[in-house]
């Protein structure tokens, strides 16, 4: 079965709760906290909805089958997966992490986790043998992401996870912009794939949502023990609009990545911007890798202006794209990651990461490329 297929027939193509069977093509949304038990003679499956959900166990296993790994979580939010899967580790443990991962997951470790004690060093992935020599007695995980976000810089997974897999560490790899409909890292040999489910697997900018999925069944015993025991969960009406969504990502990424590729290229080509960032542009340099590693460079791309005035000015004249966090949604979003997702790290840490106040990240949504075009175009005039 090819992946797009996989997309909708993947085991819950219709209601699979044991004496439901009404041949519901939508998942029913069991919007419930709680589950009679009977006379309590027996086990039954489902007893409080932060322990589990039917609407919610259909997205998980959904999830799992498509990154090809053994268990899926649903959390609610993005961050909540990432902090939850950082969960299994515990204090003295060290972390190491990609330099540019999303501006949340990097907060969470130099802040919220190192309150708690779990330590952590941020490298620049892109060489995998900076992964090696960060390496201490008491590591225990590597975080990575690619593309990373804002400037699309691609990180080796397999030369990376083969490193972690020698020195025993759970490898973690944020797949948001990718989407395994584009890339599988557990194929790589990734330990645990985290999604923010805000994005493009949601697709409609309408939901807040994260999921997890497991390499393993002995880690998603231990995932599940944090995600019941921390509760994050979503709920069932957000889980629903995640399968929803999920339905209709191949249509919807392969559009989006198909005007991306030549809006990325329009961008290039135009005399006021300095730069652009996108692995679907031959000179990217991790180009080589990334066709290695996915399907195809997605459709979030970033680039410079030539002053800090000019990217303001395009951000307030844009009309079709929203001036707005966020990625992956069937509008086009234009953001600026110095004062939104990025806003979080201190300035001298961005300039030395190349994340300036002359750059902007475009998620391109469904509208026709030549009205998004000739929307850039006057903006930039
Ligand atoms: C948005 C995002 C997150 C966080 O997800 P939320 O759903 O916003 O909590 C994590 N990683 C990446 C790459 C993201 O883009």
């Amino acid at each position: 079965m090819k992946r797009g297929t996989l997309l909708i027939h993947n085991g819950h193509e219709t209601d699979a709760v044991v004496g439901a069977n009404t041949g519901a093509l939508g998942i029913p949304i069991y919007q419930t906290s709680t589950y009679d038990q009977g006379d309590l003679s027996e086990y039954r499956e489902y007893d409080y909805s932060r322990s589990g959900n039917p609407t919610r166990k259909a997205l998980e296993e959904i999830i799992a089958v498509l990154e090809g790994g053994a268990k899926g979580y649903a959390f609610g939010s993005g961050i909540a997966a990432v902090a939850s899967a950082l969960g299994i580790l515990a204090a003295g443990d060290h972390v190491i992490a990609a330099e540019d991962i999303y501006g949340g997951s990097w907060r969470l470790l130099n802040s919220f986790y190192r309150r708690w004690g779990l330590e952590h060093t941020a490298v620049d992935a892109s060489d995998p043998d900076n992964i090696r020599r960060a390496i201490k007695p008491n590591t225990k995980a590597l975080f990575l992401e690619t593309p990373s976000n804002p400037l699309l810089k691609i990180t080796d997974l397999k030369a990376c996870i083969a490193i972690a897999r020698e020195k025993e560490l759970i490898s973690i790899v944020d797949n948001t912009f990718m989407t395994p409909y584009l890339q599988r890292p557990i194929e790589a040999g990734a330990d645990i794939v985290i999604h923010s489910a805000t994005k493009f697997l949601g697709g409609h900018s309408d939901v807040i949502s994260g999921l997890a999925v497991t390499r393993t069944e002995a880690l998603g015993r231990e995932l599940y023990r944090v995600q019941n025991g921390f509760g994050a969960v979503p709920a069932p009406w957000d889980a629903w609009l995640v399968m929803r969504g999920i339905k209709t990502l191949r249509v919807r990424l392969e559009a989006q990545q198909n005007s991306a590729r030549r809006i990325a290229a329009w961008f290039q080509a135009h005399p006021k911007v300095t730069g652009v960032y996108y692995p679907g542009l031959e000179d990217h340099p991790g180009k080589g890798i990334h066709d290695a590693q996915a399907d195809g460079p997605g459709a979030v791309f970033s680039f410079k202006t030539e002053t800090t005035e000019q990217a303001v000015k395009f951000l307030g004249q844009v009309k079709y794209a929203a001036a707005a966090v966020s990625l992956g949604g069937v509008e086009t979003i234009a953001s600026y990651p110095v004062r939104m997702s990025h806003a979080s790290i201190p300035p001298a840490e961005r300039q030395r990461l190349g994340i300036s106040d002359t750059l902007i990240r475009i998620s391109v949504g469904l509208e026709e490329s030549e009205d998004l075009i000739a929307d850039f175009d006057q903006a930039l005039r």
